[in-house]
């Protein structure tokens, strides 16, 4: 079976764009874990549901299907043949998704998703980011990163992102979804035998060499 490289982290620790890098450099497969929960996320909104109504998210779960590609090349989500990529990223989409991540059956059911795609045949290795994959999607992955950055500093980074916002929206969009997810799964501390990768005081390139480096050890 191939390499798993597992990485976790808040918002804004450049998990995706650091994985993705890294994935590439290595010739890996890059598996983005978030756009699924944020595909589920964007449908629930298409489709007017409460989100309060955890029956209504696990119903769209069937809908969703399997349109996010592991290239770190071609970067693309698709739900029933419309590309989603850039829709899933707004901020709309970011204010619900916490909703959809608390409920345990679509954890679950994605969760299985993600583990089918690591074991699939394909390139030597996969790049997977998330909040769970160190411990609960891949806990046996031969290399398990927790990204982190000071919380100043992953909020610096979204703004740089995220130019049509105020900084004040920003800020808060970071810490809130952040206080959400935690109570949901701890991505703010390394579990046992998880190397912590702090990228406070690092270049974008600085970071991806560690990880790399971390993978080549
Ligand atoms: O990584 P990203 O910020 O795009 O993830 C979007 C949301 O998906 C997170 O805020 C969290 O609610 C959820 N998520 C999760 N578990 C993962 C990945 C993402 O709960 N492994």
């Amino acid at each position: 079976s191939r390499v798993v490289v597992a990485v976790d982290g808040p918002a804004g620790s450049g998990k995706s764009s650091v994985s993705r890098a890294a994935a590439r450099a290595l010739g890996y497969e890059f598996l983005d874990t978030g756009a699924a929960y944020r595909a589920l996320a964007w449908l629930g909104l298409d489709r007017g549901i409460d989100f309060d109504d955890e029956d209504a998210i696990v119903s769209l779960l069937d809908e969703l299907g399997d349109g996010i590609s592991t290239d770190p090349d071609d970067l693309r989500v698709t739900i029933g043949g419309t590309d989603v990529t850039e829709d899933i990223r707004q901020p709309r989409v970011s204010k619900v998704v916490s909703a959809v991540a608390r409920v345990p059956e679509v954890r679950t059911r994605l969760n299985e998703g993600f583990r089918s795609r690591l074991n699939a045949p394909g390139r030597p290795g996969i790049v997977a980011e998330g909040r769970d994959i160190t411990t609960v999607v891949a806990p046996d992955a031969p290399v398990r990163v927790l990204l982190t950055a000071d919380e100043g500093v992953r909020i610096q980074r979204r703004r740089a992102e995220l130019t049509d916002q105020s900084a004040a929206d920003v800020a808060r969009s970071v810490t809130d979804r952040d206080r959400k997810d935690s109570k949901v799964v701890d991505f703010m501390t390394a579990a046992e035998g998880v190397t912590t990768l702090d990228s406070t005081d690092l270049s974008f390139d600085e970071t991806v060499d560690a990880m790399v480096a971390l993978v080549r050890s």
